[in-house]
């Protein structure tokens, strides 16, 4: 499906494409990222597991802007996040989000959806932007539902088209959070099909899902969440078969 395929340069001489450094969160009085650091590859897929309010989606949120931070330092592709707002706009653009509800444009066909953006915020021509949506919807297997509306499309077929839609922009890394939890069973497998082929393709991803068996599968790393707190990372074969803390391990024995 993907023509591309990932170097075989090791990850630990790839660039750091993501850098984060002690940074901290509050909500109000709620303090809910506490000094996380984490440093990710280009080419690196990297899981986020934890209990549900650990701060997972706020973190990824950080990563393109979407929540900023009070404390610490975000470089994304060596743009330092913190500060300038016209770097947070840089750097929405090379970074691409799906997210559970998909989120698609309902009043929009998905050839539509796909090519709004990279014909506002790329200022490509719109025969451009739809050759290059067409050849995402064939990627992504679907590209005979160019011309319908998302209520027409099964949620499988709708959370792909999102991903069409998010590497539309050709973005450098792509964030996703818990892209399958709101679809039915059935349909888990075909996104995370295609995730995997992006991950295999060499794309940045950071994913915070449940899916067990797509972290073991795919994951470079996992880093495992608690209560605003980076507790833990691995492999998945030293996380899932030898965790060191008993959070990881009460959870991991609640989830697998
Ligand atoms: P997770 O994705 O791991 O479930 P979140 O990042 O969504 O966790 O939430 C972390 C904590 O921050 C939770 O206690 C949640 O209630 C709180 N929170 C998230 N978003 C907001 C917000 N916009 N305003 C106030 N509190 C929030
Ligand atoms: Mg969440």
């Amino acid at each position: 499906m993907l023509q591309e395929v990932k170097e075989e340069m090791p990850l630990q001489e790839k660039k750091d494409i993501i850098i984060c450094n002690n940074i901290n969160k509050w909500f109000g009085k709620l303090h809910v990222l506490k000094n996380v650091s984490l440093t990710v590859k280009q080419g690196e897929v990297v899981v986020i597991l934890g209990p549900s309010g650990s701060g997972k989606s706020t973190f990824i949120r950080t990563i393109n802007g979407l929540e900023e931070i009070q404390k610490g330092e975000i470089y994304v592709d060596g743009i330092n996040l913190s500060h300038d707002v016209a770097d947070v706009e840089a750097i929405r653009k090379e970074t691409g989000m799906v997210f559970q509800s998909f989120n698609l444009f309902p009043h929009m066909t998905i050839l539509k959806n796909i090519t709004l953006a990279p014909m506002w915020v790329r200022k490509w021509p719109k025969a451009k932007a739809e050759e290059i949506a067409l050849n995402l919807l064939e990627r992504v297997g679907i590209h005979d539902q160019a011309h319908k509306y998302p209520g027409q499309l099964s949620g499988g077929q709708q959370q792909r088209v999102a991903i069409a839609r998010a590497l539309a922009m050709q973005p450098k890394i792509m964030l996703f959070d818990e892209p399958t939890s709101a679809l039915d069973p059935e349909m888990i497998k075909e996104v995370l099909d295609v995730m995997k082929e992006l991950a295999k393709s060499g794309m940045t991803m950071l994913v915070v899902t449940h899916e067990m068996g797509f972290a073991r599968e795919v994951a470079d790393r996992i880093v495992f969440f608690d209560n605003g707190e980076i507790i833990e990372t691995g492999t998945p074969t030293e996380l899932f078969d030898n965790p060191k803390h008993e959070r990881t391990k009460l959870f991991l024995s609640q989830i697998l």
